[in-house]
């Protein structure tokens, strides 16, 4: 394995009060002790662990920087290394110098995500809270944040290790049974095996299905706005956009469209597509036809419908919403701060009765907290709280899950065509190897590469 000592800046490199420098590996002591001066007269090496000093960092003897230092003596590290954390003062300058200092003391720069990797291949973490780090650091909203908090603490490595234990389980005990018929019988096991493989899917089907959930709070609900000319889209956009933004990070991986806005709305991420376009015009649907705002709407997650109160519903609006009838639509009833509305008769033509309506006035900013009230029902059943659930946020954890699903069934198959129980064990095996990638065990060199390569610099 790879020992050599590697170091970053792990802190953002800004004008900020302090900045971290990080510094992991073998010689992390000893360069330590070439460049750290501690007010006390002792080494780094002569520390005790998990002890902060306060001294300088000094090249060719020359101070470059007062700091303090922490010492922290593998394994109980990050990366189960030696590590030597130094806060020296932010800034960008002050913070080069004193990371220049530790490459020429012997370090050399880590890759991105090099210390989680580290993390990973010292055992300290599986590949599923690996990626919880990456997508911690990338959380755009709180609840993204819970969930992968929950991942980090081993929620999905808990449940893959449950399945995988279940399904290794059935599998030796077909192969014990074909070494040794004598005192193994297999007469009835294929129906109970049936059973068991069917709790298992339902299992996997439920984490795959969690992930649309999943997806959503990690990325955030995409969201367009359609409705006629001059119905109040773009007024609304406005209010919509005049929220609290969400965070975006430039981290790598991160997409970042121009044509998407984040926006936080009471703990939830609205992702809102195509809003140039809305703004760029006032006749969204003449411009961009019914097939595309058919196409618009299919990527979307949510189609805000906007229908302006003076005008009433006309025959273009209910043609549209009875061909995006499938998808999760809210009509908005605009412009109900002018008197003569009624929404009523606007109700009574609406073509499919359960669509939620509700009257909001984008000019006035009224009926916007009803609109999040009924965004948070539509997709999280009401509840922003998920801590005892576990969402696949990971669309390659998701893609093993489906694959492990796909071995299970071939067994399931194989069940029912009155197959050889050998038969049984190979496809058992295919998805404990599938649900053992998410968690990274046998993960090829070149995948863990690439997983890491997401992350930034210094984690
Ligand atoms: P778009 O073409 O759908 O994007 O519509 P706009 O947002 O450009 O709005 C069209 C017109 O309706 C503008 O003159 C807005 O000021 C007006 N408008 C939008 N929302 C409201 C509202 O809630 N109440 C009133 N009275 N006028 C509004």
């Amino acid at each position: 394995m790879n020992t050599d000592t590697i170091a970053a800046i792990a802190s953002g490199l800004s004008n900020s009060g302090i900045s971290i420098i990080r510094v992991s590996g073998e010689n992390a002591f000893k360069i330590g002790d070439k460049i750290f001066r501690a007010a006390s007269g002792k080494t780094v090496s002569d520390m005790e662990s998990f002890k902060v000093a306060y001294g300088h960092i000094v090249s060719d003897e020359r101070v470059i920087d007062e700091v303090l230092l922490i010492k922290m003596k593998a394994p109980h590290t990050y990366t189960r290394e030696d590590i030597i954390e130094i806060d020296c003062h932010g800034g960008t300058v002050v913070t080069k110098a004193v990371l220049e200092a530790v490459f020429a003391a012997g370090a050399r720069p880590a890759e991105p995500g090099e210390f989680t990797k580290r993390a990973f291949l010292n055992g300290r973490i599986d590949l599923s809270q690996a990626e919880a780090v990456s997508d911690i650091i990338s959380a755009k909203s709180r609840l993204a944040l819970n969930n992968s908090i929950n991942q980090l603490r081993g929620d999905v490595k808990e449940k893959i290790k449950g399945l995988r234990d279940r399904i290794l389980h059935e599998t030796a005990y077909i192969e014990a049974a074909l070494d040794d018929p004598e005192h193994y019988d297999l007469t009835g096991y294929p129906d109970e095996l049936e059973k068991k493989i069917g709790a298992i899917l339902d299992e996997i089907n439920a984490l795959i299905k969690s992930s649309d959930n999943g997806r959503i709070i990690k990325e955030g609900i995409s969201t367009v706005i359609l409705g006629r000319p001059n119905a109040g889209k773009s007024s609304l956009l406005n209010v919509i956009l005049g929220q609290e933004r969400a965070i975006v990070t430039d981290i790598a991986g991160t997409t970042r469209d121009t044509l998407e806005e984040m926006v936080l709305l009471d703990g939830i991420v609205l992702k809102m597509i195509d809003t140039a376009g809305i703004r760029d015009t006032d006749n969204v649907i003449e411009r961009i036809g019914v097939d595309k705002a058919k196409k618009a709407a299919d990527e979307a997650d949510l189609i805000l419908y906007v229908i302006d109160a003076t005008a009433g519903i006309s025959e273009e609006d209910i043609s549209l919403l009875s061909i995006l009838k499938d998808k999760r639509i809210i009509i908005l009833i605009n412009k109900t701060d002018v008197e003569y509305l009624n929404s009523d008769e606007i109700i009574t033509k609406i073509p499919d009765r359960s669509v939620p309506v509700i009257s909001i006035s984008a000019m006035k900013q009224t009926g916007i907290d009803e609109l999040k009230k009924c965004i948070t029902n539509m997709f999280f059943a009401g509840k922003l709280d998920f801590n005892d659930e576990t969402y696949i946020t990971n669309l390659r954890q998701k893609n093993l899950l489906t694959e492990a699903g796909k071995s299970l069934e071939a067994v399931r198959n194989s069940i029912e065509a009155g197959m050889p129980e050998d038969f049984y064990s190979i496809d058992l095996m295919a998805a404990y190897t599938s649900l053992g990638l998410i968690t990274g065990e046998n993960v090829e060199d070149d995948l863990a590469d690439r997983i890491f390569s997401e992350f930034c610099m210094g984690k």
